[in-house]
């Protein structure tokens, strides 16, 4: 099977190796191009554009950013695509978005599956990511050795749309856990608690979300490189809203958490790591 992938970006770049790594033969695409010149260099084939990638594409991979950028980029490549191909999303994305995608990838007589990812740039670039596929094992069994090649585990959910369900809950519980550890964090510097002991302290208790024990050493040192950009989660925040009231659910804190990262990208954090809500909070 011939593999298109496009979206180039910090998940996509990793994810595209890991194909490759695997001997797969990879088509692919971004929009700043300069981003596939690894990629060439280690046998990828660059498209000339997305109506080529989905000619030649047995299966298309896309790992964009928005659902808008997703829509706005499948519209160009589904048209040209063969009876039966498969188009995989792993962006972050909601889930009626995707339902909408599968209906649209069907009138092209094209198989689709939302298939986004949980893991950060570090399981990205060691093919760990955890798959959140909406679809069985057995209908998704063409796809599984993709998968294998990118992840650690695939996890099947069924229906289309389950595996954007379950990845926006994990993105709202993430962007939430950092939210509330970080105002913990300026309450105890406040009262005069040295930074290090408290994260220490903090991080070892069954009360603070693991995630926190993971990235303390970079909270204390205020390095907040990217791994997973502030901008996005900040997006997935808005999606999962935009589901709740999908639902006529409220999500007051939530909301809270969204005018709280709001303000660190107005404060200039958007494109580093989604860590730094802790910077803008305290500070
Ligand atoms: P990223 O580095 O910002 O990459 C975004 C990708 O989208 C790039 O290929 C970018 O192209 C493309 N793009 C953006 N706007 C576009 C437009 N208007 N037209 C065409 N292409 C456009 O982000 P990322 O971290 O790889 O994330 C990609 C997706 O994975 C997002 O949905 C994110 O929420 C999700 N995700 C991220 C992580 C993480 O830890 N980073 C983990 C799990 C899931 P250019 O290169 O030309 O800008």
């Amino acid at each position: 099977m011939k593999i298109g992938f496009v979206g180039l970006g910090i998940m996509g770049s990793r994810m595209a190796e890991n194909l490759l790594a695997d001997g797969h033969e990879l088509i692919v695409f971004n929009r700043s191009v300069d981003k596939a010149d690894s990629l060439l260099e280690n046998g990828a084939k660059l498209a000339t554009g997305l109506e080529d990638l989905g000619k030649q594409a047995d299966v298309i991979f896309t790992m964009l950013s928005t659902p808008a950028v997703v829509k706005s980029t499948a519209e160009e490549f589904l048209p040209y695509m063969k009876e039966d191909a498969w188009w995989v999303d792993c962006s972050t994305v909601n889930p009626s978005f995707s339902r909408q995608m599968a209906v649209l990838a069907a009138k092209y007589n094209l198989r689709f599956v939302d298939a986004p990812v949980a893991g950060s740039k570090a399981p990205a670039e060691k093919g760990e990511l955890l798959f959140l596929a909406g679809g069985s094992e057995n209908a998704l069994s063409e796809l599984q050795p993709f998968f294998d090649a990118m992840g650690k585990k695939t996890l099947y959910l069924n229906n289309v749309g389950n595996g954007a369900n379950v990845k926006m809950l994990i993105n709202l519980l993430l962007a939430q856990s950092l939210a509330t550890f970080s105002e913990a964090m300026k309450l105890g510097l406040s009262m005069g608690l040295a930074e290090k002991q408290l994260l220490q302290i903090l991080s070892s208790t069954p009360v603070v979300s693991p995630v926190v024990g993971l990235l303390k050493e970079r909270l204390l040192n205020k390095d907040f490189e990217v791994n997973f950009p502030l901008k996005w989660i900040q997006k997935d925040i808005g999606l999962a809203l935009q589901t709740a009231d999908e639902f006529n659910l409220s999500m007051p804190s939530l909301a809270t958490t969204q005018s709280l990262y709001q303000e660190a990208l107005n404060n200039g954090y958007g494109d580093v790591d989604f860590s730094a809500i802790y910077a803008n909070m305290i500070a």
